[in-house]
């Protein structure tokens, strides 16, 4: 399929590597000028879509050419980089690599040096091809399959969690060697996904664990925990914190001599900076320099930097009989079973803006914007997926200056955490959707030689 500016495999993830709007930037002196991440990043993502978009017409193109797809900035996970070692300069990120496995976002991770939290046989492979040292990697997965301990064992990588006395037999039968991270429950009833329901080590059983541990002749090196993904209440950290400073304490008495503490994933872009100062604090009064502390963010370095841009197939008018009013059922090609599987496993809200309508670009334009929410103006639109089923639904009510027809494109900002990566290929939609790599920080192309 022929672009205007690219030739696009299906499926293959694009670089622009000539960049036109990198060109654009720095031939214009009023940008340059004003040279800032976030206004650059914004000015290549458009030109990113626009250029895709544009040379699209819905009338005359082959199945898939009008295929959702996105664009990714992968200056925003480099900023987003920085922006943790200025505000959690004592603890090493190992990016939770099952948030969004991006192949670009694990090599520029790679790059910056941070370790990488995986699940899985897959994800620790994927890792380790990318030529991280087995050090870098925890299999942070408290309930792991017997054959993929083998095979860590079998390639070096040693850091694994526990939070049960079964998990600690399979442990030492498989992997003896094996340098453990105790689980402990956290309370996690403010996040968006409850991770406690399902893993930890309530603190009325870790000193048994720990003794069985020794029992054993296990290598306990660590506490580990996790506040819950997408948590709202930074005081999950402080408690969390002191829960581990008791378990520390407790491993001493058997002998242990930890020296790592993990403080797990659940920081959100938004908040982040209320959330690293509570953990700051809590780790300066209850972890000694002596200690190392690792994280495991995920949603926190990709959110913000994906895109995705989703073609309107179908409408639906509906005439209020009342007022003679119309409003509009629209049907895109991506869904809940798709890129928007979020909406039922990441209890998210992605909000759609006009990418396109009417032979007009309106990226990051007032025009694009919806009206706030209860704002009676516009015009009224659903949101649907392609699939069959009626739980499909993205958006049951947003209003737009705009009427939106079929050929139109829609946007949806901060779509690079668990959305990809739980797609379904559900009555035969892809699963597989071009990515455009953008990249708004010079640092990290230096990175991924772009
Ligand atoms: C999912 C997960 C993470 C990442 O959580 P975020 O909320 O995306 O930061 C980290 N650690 C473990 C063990 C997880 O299961």
């Amino acid at each position: 399929m022929v672009m205007a500016t690219a030739v696009v495999e299906q499926f293959a993830p694009v670089i622009f590597k000539n960049n036109h709007a990198l060109n654009d930037f720095k031939k214009n002196p009023f940008l340059e000028h004003h040279h800032n991440g976030a206004v650059f990043a914004k000015h290549l993502i458009g030109d990113a879509l626009r250029r895709r978009v544009e040379g699209i017409d819905h009338e005359s193109c082959e199945p898939g050419d009008e295929d959702t797809f996105f664009v990714g900035d992968l200056g925003e996970v480099y900023r987003q980089h920085m922006r943790w070692k200025k505000n959690l300069p004592r603890v090493k990120p190992f990016y939770a690599v099952k948030c969004n496995p991006d192949p670009r976002v694990i090599q520029l991770l790679a790059g910056l040096g941070t370790g990488f939290d995986c699940a899985s046989k897959s994800e620790i492979e994927q890792v380790l091809d990318m030529g991280v040292e087995p050090e870098r990697i925890i299999y942070a997965q408290p309930c792991k399959t017997n054959s993929y301990v083998r095979y860590v064992a079998s390639k070096g990588v040693k850091q694994m969690t526990f939070d049960n006395a079964d998990e600690l037999r399979k442990i030492a039968k498989l992997f003896p060697d094996a340098e453990l991270y105790l689980r402990i429950l956290t309370d996690d009833s403010s996040s968006l996904c409850r991770l406690s329901l399902k893993f930890g080590a309530s603190l009325d059983t870790t000193d048994d664990l720990l003794a069985l541990a020794k029992e054993l002749g296990l290598n306990v090196v660590g506490v580990s925990f996790h506040v819950g993904s997408g948590a709202s209440d930074p005081m999950a950290f402080l408690k969390a914190v002191q829960d581990a400073d008791v378990v520390f304490k407790q491993a001493y008495a058997h002998g242990f001599d930890l020296k790592t503490l993990d403080v797990g994933g659940g920081f959100i872009g938004d908040t982040f900076e209320d959330m690293a100062s509570v953990l700051r604090d809590a780790l300066d009064e209850y972890v000694p320099p002596h200690v190392n502390i690792i994280a495991e963010p995920g949603r926190y370095y990709v959110s913000s930097a994906f895109t995705i841009a989703c073609n309107i197939i179908a409408r639906r008018t509906i005439q209020d009989p009342a007022t003679g009013e119309a409003s509009y059922m629209t049907y895109i090609n991506d869904g809940l079973y798709g890129n928007f599987s979020s909406i039922m496993f990441d209890h998210q809200q992605p909000v759609a803006k006009v990418l396109r309508t009417g032979q007009r670009t309106l990226y990051n334009t007032p025009s694009a914007e919806a009206f706030p929410e209860g704002v009676d103006a516009g015009i009224e639109h659903s949101i649907w997926g392609p699939t069959c089923d009626g739980i499909d639904r993205i958006t049951e009510s947003i209003r737009f200056k705009q009427e939106l027809d079929v050929g139109d494109w829609l946007y949806f900002e901060d779509m690079g955490a668990y959305t990809k990566c739980s797609a379904t290929k559900f009555n035969g939609f892809s699963d597989a959707h071009d990515v455009i790599y953008v990249c708004s920080e010079l640092g990290a192309r230096a990175l991924l030689g772009m």
